[in-house]
């Protein structure tokens, strides 16, 4: 069942990734959703409840090289096309809008780009990566505006609930279609 681990400090999130890596048949299903390969997958971040990969867990640096500040990417097809729709229904616009007058919305937004920041930091420390050329940087448009509710979602998957409190909006506001405890994957 979802959430797989809870988050509390970064240090234990990444122990637990680290301890939890990618099989190759976990790579190879992400193969598949995605129809590339996922370089740099060092984890997969959340699971559907049949064991499907829902998210990856990027290493910082892909192949000693290339800066990757996405660490959480959604790749579950389900879960992309749930948040597709709700992009389309047009939730960018609103949520962006929402965090310029809901202060409580705006701090909590704020503080999951700190432990996103925190995890990835954790990550290259542990993995030996640099962060020279993605340092503050990190995904959906966080802090101050909603861009992409892909990256947003992957990170509530990755890190759990009351992290990321857009994700959790978004999460609830999709779960007719997607949720990770509800399996749909043959369909
Ligand atoms: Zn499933």
């Amino acid at each position: 069942m979802w959430p797989q681990h809870v988050y509390t400090t970064a240090e234990e999130l990444v122990e637990y990734f680290l301890t939890h890596q990618a099989t190759d048949s976990d790579i190879q299903a992400v193969e598949v959703q995605l129809g590339r390969f996922p370089r740099g997958m060092v984890a997969v971040g959340a699971r559907c409840v049949c064991g499907q990969p829902l998210t990856t867990v990027t290493r910082p640096l892909i192949d000693g090289k290339i800066p990757f500040p996405t660490t959480f990417y959604l790749t579950h097809p389900g879960a992309t096309k749930a948040i597709s729709h709700v992009e389309a229904a047009g939730r960018l616009a609103e949520l962006t809008e929402q965090l310029t007058s809901d202060d409580v919305l705006a701090a909590g937004y704020m503080k999951a780009h700190e432990s996103y920041l925190a995890v990835r930091h954790e990550l290259a420390v542990r993995l030996g990566d640099s962060e020279e050329h993605i340092e503050g940087i990190t995904a959906g448009g966080m802090p101050e505006r909603v861009k992409c509710l892909h990256a947003v979602l992957a990170q509530t998957l990755a890190m759990g609930p009351g992290v990321n409190p857009v994700g959790d909006l978004i999460l609830s506001e999709i779960r007719e279609e997607f949720d990770p405890n509800v399996c749909r994957c043959s369909r």
